[in-house]
């Protein structure tokens, strides 16, 4: 895609600190981390989103991604890390080229997770049965 960003980094029409690469990906350290080493593994070909990223390079996408992870939790000494993907505006992604977020994280780092919410069991039971209803 000629106006995303991140193709232009594959192609190296733009600089990224990047510090892996295989036949199928690139990874390279996010411009505004949330964490020291915080990277985003990002596949050469242009996927929109998650649902768009073909099922057969999930095994080179894994094998990529815990190298990756065992690379910086390495150099950064982190003592645990969040593997991380937003899909849909909605859900917080800005760049719509898929991507994988790797970020390190470390004992009281004071990083707060998602809000969980109280729902009934007949709430819960209710969406259960509106998913197994869609085919
Ligand atoms: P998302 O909200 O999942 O779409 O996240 C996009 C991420 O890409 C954010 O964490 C940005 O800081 C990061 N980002 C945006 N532009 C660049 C860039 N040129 N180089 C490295 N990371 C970037
Ligand atoms: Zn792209």
């Amino acid at each position: 895609m000629t106006d995303c960003i991140f193709c232009k980094i594959v192609s190296r029409e733009l600089p990224a600190e990047i510090i892996g690469e295989d036949e199928n990906f690139i990874c390279f350290l996010d411009i505004k981390p949330i964490a020291k080493g915080h990277a985003l593994i990002v596949p050469k070909k242009h996927y929109k989103d998650i649902l768009e990223f073909p099922t057969d390079m999930e095994l080179d996408f894994f094998a990529f991604l815990q190298k990756m992870t065992k690379k910086i939790i390495a150099a950064v000494g982190a003592h645990g890390y969040n593997i991380g993907m937003n899909n849909g505006a909605a859900a917080g992604q800005v760049i719509f080229h898929q991507h994988t977020h790797i970020i390190p994280r470390f004992n009281d780092d004071g990083l707060v997770s998602w809000p969980s919410k109280e729902l009934s069991p007949e709430e819960i039971a209710e969406i259960k049965q509106q998913i197994l209803n869609v085919h």
